[in-house]
């Protein structure tokens, strides 16, 4: 059979949390994982695919639980919310799903975007037209009145490229039917928002009821919800209320913690945005003080989470991948760090969570995220030793293969480098130091400073 692939001499760290086994063959056919070992060896075929991969390490393709590949790497919320148009958008979503792809994700959760490109890209890539990762997708984040993270820039009522506000108990039901109408495999909702003339940070604008609302509504036509909750309270209730998948749980305390587990929701704490301000915010021009803000709720919030992760509540790794902070293809494979330095997690629990843990992103388990007989076949080989170095996952010279289905990824061919398109951003934010993008490469800052 011509289509198979056959990789050996590397180290199998098989996405399971067992121990690595080094020198161990994989035998790729058909899309799926046919065999391992010396059973992957016997049964190869003399004129399939051979990879050599001795010296490196053979691992699940990574999963990440936390995207917004529509987003166009905004500078601030007004550009996002305001600035963007649905038909550039959806062509920029598809050249971004290559990047991903080639930084080593074959699978990701881009739980809300604009408009509903989140299913549309989804099937884009499925029906083999665009190269991207395999997609699960949210539509629009669903708001009360009180909004979000962008405060009075949500309208009273209405949509807008990015939310829909929902009032009562028949405007949630009906934009969820609507939304499922449509394609979307998760529900987002946004439980926690800024209220300007409160200061201080996000509160929770949901209550208990409209949250159950939102997951028996969901639950009942077999479709996830995710939430955005950025402070412990957020986290209680939406543990309480069903939600599967919570993002951030800032600041959870005991009592959430009770909650999330009782419960079984999931994690995705997505530190990796606030890593990357703080830790290159101070290049930036950003004031120490805040500087302190960020690292104040990673360390905080990380403490409990490695309660959390102790007590058995299942993590998932997620980047935020789609700001301008967070750069498309850059990034992904940070979460990982964070959890080693933070969450106390081992480099393979990292591992774990950001492969086996993300298939239920996916909805997908038993189905993608290890390296097993019968799996799909989403396959790295990394030049080196992500358990000695979770870090060595970010560096995109060390990925050596990137396999989605069973099919070699062409990671050689340079992509079109993409200029701005200058009706997409606002000056006045961008030119401000801290909505800068953080300039990972010179190559980036020069991309921000032409605006
Ligand atoms: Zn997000």
């Amino acid at each position: 059979m011509a289509d198979g692939i056959l990789i050996s001499g590397g180290t199998v760290v098989d996405g399971t949390g067992a121990a690595a086994r080094p020198g161990e063959a994989v035998l790729l056919r058909g899309g799926r994982i046919v065999a391992l070992g010396a059973a992957a060896l016997a049964q190869a075929a003399p004129d399939e695919t051979r990879i050599d991969a001795t010296g490196k390490t053979v691992m699940p393709g990574l999963i990440d639980a936390h995207t917004h590949l529509t987003f166009g790497e905004p500078t601030g919320n007004d550009e996002l919310f305001h600035h963007r148009t649905e038909a550039y958008s959806s062509m920029l979503s598809a050249y971004n799903a290559r990047k991903v792809l080639r930084a080593g994700v074959t699978s990701v959760l881009d739980a809300d975007c604009l408009w509903n490109i989140g299913c549309e890209l989804r099937d884009a890539i499925e029906s083999g037209i665009v190269e991207g990762p395999r997609m699960r997708a949210g539509g629009q984040a669903l708001m009360t009145m009180l909004g979000g993270t962008a405060g009075r820039m949500i309208a009273d009522e209405g949509t807008t490229a990015y939310a829909t506000v929902v009032k009562g108990r028949d405007m949630m039901v009906n934009e969820i039917r609507r939304q499922i109408k449509y394609g979307v495999d998760w529900i987002k909702i946004m439980v926690t928002g800024l209220i300007p003339s409160m200061k201080g940070p996000e509160v929770k604008v949901w209550n208990f009821d409209e949250l159950r609302t939102v997951c028996d509504t969901a639950h009942d036509l077999n479709t996830k919800v995710v939430a955005h909750c950025r402070n412990s309270a957020s986290t209680r209730d939406a543990a309480r209320a069903g939600v599967d998948l919570i993002y951030h749980a800032s600041y959870m305390d005991d009592e959430a913690l009770e909650a999330v587990l009782e419960a079984g929701s999931a994690l995705c704490p997505t530190f990796t945005l606030l890593g990357n301000l703080a830790d290159y915010g101070a290049k930036v021009g950003s004031s120490p003080e805040l500087l302190e803000v960020f690292r104040a709720e990673i360390a905080v919030t990380a403490k409990q989470m490695a309660k959390a992760h102790a007590a058995g509540v299942p993590f998932l790794t997620g980047s935020e991948t789609g700001f301008a902070v967070t750069p498309v293809g850059e990034w992904h494979a940070r979460e990982l760090e964070m959890f080693v330095e933070y969450m106390d997690f081992s480099p393979m629990d990292a591992i774990v969570a950001a492969t086996r843990n993300g298939a239920f992103a996916m909805r997908m388990e038993g189905e993608v995220g290890t390296l097993e007989e019968g799996r799909i076949a989403d396959v790295l080989v990394v030049d080196g030793d992500p358990l000695a170095d979770v870090t060595i996952l970010q560096d995109k010279t060390a990925i050596a293969e990137v396999i989605k289905d069973g099919k070699r990824i062409d990671l050689t061919t340079p992509i079109p480098e993409q200029k701005l398109r200058s009706s997409d951003q606002v000056r006045f934010l961008a030119s401000c130091p801290l909505t800068r993008s953080l300039a990972f490469t010179e190559e980036q800052l020069e991309k921000l400073s032409h605006v």
